[in-house]
């Protein structure tokens, strides 16, 4: 699974196997519209009527895996060290399709679930945001944590892009700077003053692409940079989204220059409280396979949160693929056996 090679927007040869995987079985099984813009399109595997839980995993790796040795040892999976290993996420979907075969082994005929594999998990979230969830499904668990199996993620953050331009006025640098307009002055002065980085416990900001194409001899007439914003709380966001708009209208008064503002939700964030029903049913599953549930807040975005998004409640369950996207990533054998064992459990207790 891990040696095939498919980055977001090019999981066709993953989707295809998924696929052939269902057909072999007997399985219903569909690739929606998704990819667009890529090579496939998410792929979805019911039994039965479908069930009421949507089991969920992505089929992109944020790095490619084409040069893969993979090296089994006593305790657990490893690349050679010059790859990935690509346990974001194919451990996820090995664990997901192993927990079917298992049951399909064990003719549990009544058992009914829905198993989605996203495409551009790592890049967009294009797959989960273009999803159409099926009607019958009242919660989601998704295969995608670093964290050991037991080990679950009820609370993660939301983020919203923003873009910023500022036009100031160019104008030659050596013979007349001062009917210039410096927008890259001003726009550094600007951020100079943002709570760029951890902003409160829960809250972050953060600046990355900034872009000024001004000749050395030319006053800058005009820059642009975008990050993101995230807290745990729609209103913080929305809180954190105003004060950075006015901040900059503050930064920009008398300096001659203008400014446009853009921003836009990529992830909302989420809170699963501990007597919702899809968190009971899941403690119940992690202490029946014999492990201690443990529940803890992400500062990450994932199709998690745009299940969230759309109103079908969704959890972020441990896998144990460790140091994700680094060369050292590994898996446990013993976490690989007990997540599938929590998917099997989810799979046939369902309320
Ligand atoms: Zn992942």
């Amino acid at each position: 699974m891990a040696q095939i090679d498919a980055l977001s927007g090019r999981e066709r040869p993953v989707a295809d196997y998924l696929l052939s995987f269902a057909k072999t079985r007997g399985l219903s099984c569909h690739e929606d519209d998704a990819g667009s813009n890529g090579n496939a399109g998410n792929v979805i595997i019911t039994h039965g009527d479908g069930g009421k839980t949507l089991f969920m995993s992505h089929m992109d790796t944020a790095r490619s895996t084409a040069s893969l040795k993979p090296v089994l040892l006593e305790d657990r999976i490893t690349s050679d060290g010059q790859t990935v290993l690509g346990v974001d996420n194919r451990a996820g979907i090995t664990i997901l399709l192993t927990a079917i075969d298992k049951i399909l082994e064990q003719n549990l005929n009544d058992v009914c679930f829905t198993v989605v594999f996203t495409i551009c998990e790592e890049s967009s979230l294009a797959g989960s945001n273009h999803l159409s969830i099926p009607a019958n499904i009242t919660q989601g668990y998704a295969f995608d944590s670093a964290y050991h199996p037991g080990t679950y993620i009820f609370k993660a953050p939301g983020a919203k892009y923003f873009n910023v331009e500022v036009q100031g006025k160019a104008s030659h640098a050596g013979m007349a700077p001062e009917d210039g307009i410096n927008a890259l002055k001003i726009a550094a002065q600007a951020i100079v003053g943002l709570p760029l980085g951890r902003v409160d416990p829960e809250s972050t900001m953060n600046i990355g692409p900034f872009s000024c194409t001004a000749a050395t001899n030319v006053v800058p007439p005009r820059v642009s940079f975008s990050g993101e914003i995230r807290s745990a709380t729609v209103s913080k966001v929305e809180e954190m989204d105003t004060s950075l708009q006015k901040h900059l209208a503050q930064s920009l008064t008398n300096t001659g220059a203008t400014f446009s503002y853009k921003s836009d939700w990529d992830f909302h964030p989420y809170t699963i409280e501990p007597d919702a029903p899809l968190r009971l049913r899941l403690e119940t599953a992690i202490r029946s396979v014999g492990l201690e549930p443990s529940g803890l807040h992400s500062f990450g975005g994932s199709d998690v949160n745009v299940l969230n998004g759309k109103g079908t409640p969704a959890i972020n369950l441990g896998i144990g693929a460790q140091n994700p996207h680094s060369n050292d990533e590994f898996i446990l054998i013993e976490d690989l056996i007990n997540a599938t064992k929590i998917a099997m459990e989810l799979m046939q207790n369902e309320f």
